[in-house]
């Protein structure tokens, strides 16, 4: 199985390191020819802005809705789920507008910068550790898709057909459950 990593910025060589480690072949995507026969992409944390910014540069915004239109999974964690969004709070353009969901930026706080929690989340297990960095949160889900995780009631993690989305950083710690669930996603 062969699954891309935008890599544009942001954290990519710990989630080419986790999919290496679940015998996937992980491709780093840096411009639209990259993603020609991948499986899945992930789109990684790092500032939705800047790598927004950027897609548009490569002309991979178009590429990558072309590569989620037919109907290839698409994990995107903290930034990545921002980009996947259809609809971001209090701004009236989304960037992909892949996924229906609607996410809020930097959700928890200033006192709450980044922090780590254990979560129960659906399909992946208990006690999952959570990294949340500068962390949006999923305000709503589709009637179509799934709440997979919360955090003191917030959504921070979601599923709604082959997207994937999670508010905290699946790729910093030694925890590979949540990219064998997507890996999974994908052989379906
Ligand atoms: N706050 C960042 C943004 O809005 C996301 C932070 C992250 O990916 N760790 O894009």
């Amino acid at each position: 199985m062969k699954v891309g990593v935008l890599a544009l910025q942001g954290a990519v060589a710990e989630h080419r390191s986790m999919l290496e480690k679940l015998g996937a072949t992980a491709v780093a995507v840096k411009k639209v020819e990259d993603l020609l026969d991948l499986d899945g992409l992930i789109i990684p944390g790092g500032e939705s802005t800047t790598i927004s910014k950027l897609m548009h540069k490569y002309d991979l915004m178009e590429a990558v809705r072309r590569f989620g239109h037919a109907g290839k999974p698409i994990l995107g964690t903290c930034a990545g789920a921002i980009l996947l969004a259809k609809e971001i709070q209090g701004q009236a353009e989304h960037h992909l507008g892949l996924m229906e969901i609607k996410v809020e930026r930097n959700a928890f706080g200033r006192q709450k910068d980044s922090f780590e929690a254990l979560l129960p989340i659906a399909h992946v297990g208990a006690d999952y550790p959570a990294v949340f960095i500068r962390a949006p949160y999923i305000v709503e889900v589709s009637d179509r898709g799934d709440v997979l995780a919360k955090y003191e009631d917030k959504i921070v993690a979601a599923r709604v057909d082959h997207y994937l989305a999670c508010a905290f950083h699946p790729e910093l710690t030694e925890d590979t459950r949540l990219h064998k669930y997507f890996l999974d996603m994908i052989k379906k």
